[in-house]
C-alpha cells in the first residue's frame, strides 16, 4: 500500500511554506503568498493568524501590491523569534556574538579570559555566557542553541576535539561546558564557522575550498553548501602538507617541520608585526616588504595550484589576512598557478572573502539556526501541536 500524505502532513506544510516565503522576501501580503504558492486566501488567512499568534510573524505595516491595486497588510518574520548564539573560544580571549534568524549578529561582547584547561576555566566561560545572555534580555526560550568555535580538529558529532595542538585542547569534550548550560551546546572548527557564515552570505557557492589566512592556516571543504567534515574530522587540513624540508623547515605546533602552516600562515608571514604596517610598506613600494609577501604569495599560489588539481572549485581566501589582499595580488597568484600548472586555467576561481567581523563566532551560531529554518517540526511554537 502507498503512503498517502495525512491532511495534518499538508497542514504543516502549508504553514512551512508560508513561513519559509515571508522568511525569503522579507515583507509580503496576503495576496503575494495566496498568488506565490497556489494556496487559497482562506488557506493562507487561517496561517497568518495561527503564525502571528504563535509569535513567529508580524504586521509590519503596508505593503503594495500589484495584485489587487492598493495596500494590503505586510507580514514580516520576528527575526528573533529565535536565536543562536556563537562563542569564540581563543588563547587569550572570548567572544560572544547573538545571532537572529536572518544570521544578524545583534549583540555582542568581547571579554580577555585567558584559556586553561581546567574546570574552573569552562565555568567561568558559562557564567560569561548566561551573563550575556541576562545583559541583553534574551529569554531563555529564543536560544536555540551555542555553538563553541574551537581553536581544534572537532568529531563529526560535535562533541569532542579530537586534536588541540594549538590550545592543548585534545580530548576536550562540550559537556565541559553544556553541563552548566540549560541549552545545546555543540563544537565547530574555527575555520569551517568562517566558511559557514561565508555561504549563508552567498549561497550561490556551493562547492569551494575556503582557507583562512589567520594567525593560523585552517580550511574547509564545502560540498553542496555544507561543511564536510571527513571521515575522521580532518577535512581540508591542508596546513600540514610538509612544503619545506633540511634545514629551512621551522617546526610547526603539530611537532612536525616544514608545514604550509610555518610557511603560510599569518605568524609564518608576520610574527608579530602588525598587518597594518606590513601592508602599508608593501603598498608603497618598500623592497623588503614586497620581496617577502611575493614570496609569501609564490607559496600561496602553489598551494591553490596544488588544492585546485586535487578539488577544482572555487577557492575563497578568508581568515584575518584577506581583508589586506587585492586584486593584484590574486592575478599575481594567478600567474604562479599558470607556472604550476598543466591545465591552461581561466582566472575565474579564486575569490577573496570580504565577511563581516566576527564571521568564526557568527558561523559558529549560524548551524543552529539553519536547522532550525530547515526543521519543520522546529519552528512550531513549542506548546503548540497542528
Ligand atoms: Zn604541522
Amino acid at each position: 500500500m502507498g503512503k498517502s500524505i495525512t491532511p495534518k502532513q499538508i497542514k504543516a506544510n502549508n504553514r512551512q511554506l508560508i513561513y519559509d516565503f515571508i522568511y525569503q522576501n522579507r515583507k509580503v501580503s496576503q495576496q503575494d503568498i495566496s498568488y506565490a504558492l497556489r494556496l487559497s486566501r482562506p488557506t493562507v488567512a487561517s496561517n497568518l493568524v495561527e503564525l502571528e499568534a504563535d509569535g513567529l510573524i508580524y504586521k509590519n505595516g503596508q505593503q503594495n501590491t500589484e495584485l489587487i491595486g492598493r495596500k494590503a497588510v505586510g507580514y514580516s518574520i520576528v527575526s528573533d523569534y529565535r536565536l543562536a548564539i556563537g562563542v569564540e573560544v581563543r588563547r587569550s580571549r572570548l567572544k560572544m556574538i547573538a545571532v537572529d534568524l536572518y544570521g544578524e549578529p545583534i549583540d555582542f561582547e568581547e571579554k580577555s579570559l585567558g584559556y586553561e584547561r581546567t574546570v574552573d576555566y569552562c565555568r567561568r566561560v558559562c557564567e560569561e555566557i548566561m551573563g550575556f545572555i541576562s545583559r541583553h534580555g534574551i529569554r531563555h526560550e529564543q536560544v536555540l542553541g551555542i555553538g563553541f568555535a574551537m581553536q581544534g580538529l572537532i568529531s563529526t558529532d560535535g562533541t569532542t576535539v579530537v586534536y588541540g595542538a594549538i590550545l592543548n585542547n585534545t580530548g576536550l569534550r562540550v559537556d565541559s561546558f553544556s553541563k552548566y548550560l540549560p541549552f545545546p551546546c555543540t563544537f565547530i572548527h574555527d575555520p569551517e564557522g568562517a566558511a559557514l557564515t561565508e555561504i549563508w552570505h552567498s549561497p550561490e557557492i556551493t562547492s569551494a575550498l575556503y582557507i583562512s589566512l589567520s594567525q593560523h592556516l585552517g580550511g574547509a571543504v564545502i560540498a553542496d553548501g555544507m561543511i564536510r567534515a571527513g571521515k575522521h574530522g580532518h577535512n581540508a587540513t591542508f596546513e600540514h602538507i610538509r612544503v619545506r624540508m633540511g634545514s629551512n623547515a621551522r617546526k610547526c605546533y603539530c611537532g612536525r617541520y616544514g608545514c604550509l602552516e610555518t610557511v603560510c600562515s599569518m605568524n609564518a608571514l608576520l610574527g608579530d608585526e602588525p598587518p597594518e604596517a606590513f601592508f602599508e610598506n608593501v603598498r608603497a613600494g618598500d623592497a623588503e616588504a614586497v620581496g617577502r609577501w611575493h614570496e609569501y604569495l609564490d607559496v600561496l599560489g602553489r598551494m591553490a595550484s596544488n588544492l585546485h588539481l586535487v578539488m577544482d572549485v572555487d577557492i575563497i581566501l578568508g581568515g584575518h589576512l584577506a581583508q589586506f589582499l587585492t586584486e593584484q595580488d590574486v592575478r599575481y597568484m594567478y600567474n604562479v598557478i599558470k607556472e604550476a600548472t598543466p591545465f591552461d586555467e581561466a582566472e575565474d576561481f579564486i575569490y577573496l572573502s570580504r565577511m563581516p567581523r566576527h564571521n568564526i563566532a557568527i558561523g559558529s551560531a549560524l548551524t543552529y539556526i539553519r536547522a532550525f529554518l530547515a526543521d519543520t517540526e522546529q519552528n512550531e511554537a513549542p506548546s503548540r501541536i497542528l
